[in-house]
């Protein structure tokens, strides 16, 4: 998903300032930690560091399985998978 993209400037310190817009939508909060990576277009990801589901990667809500966060939509998928 492509949130209303911008330019903004890495100062010469190399510090990049967030737009409160985008740490709204992506639940980013000042002080929180953030995890960031490339992927395989070569594109920046900057995302909320927290418990991840094992499967699909997502944040949501989360429950435990023998030791591992997994989310309920993978939860769903893997219940009719199985049915
Ligand atoms: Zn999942």
């Amino acid at each position: 998903m492509n949130y209303n993209q911008r330019k903004k400037e890495i100062c010469k310190a190399g510090r990049l300032t967030l737009p409160d817009e985008f740490c709204n939508v992506a639940r980013i909060r000042k002080g929180s930690l953030v995890e960031f990576f490339i992927n395989d277009d070569n594109a920046l990801i900057i995302r909320r560091f927290g418990p991840k589901c094992v499967f699909c990667g997502r944040m949501g809500e989360l429950r435990a399985y023998k030791g591992k966060k997994v989310c309920v939509e993978c939860i769903i998928d893997i219940k009719k998978r199985h049915a």
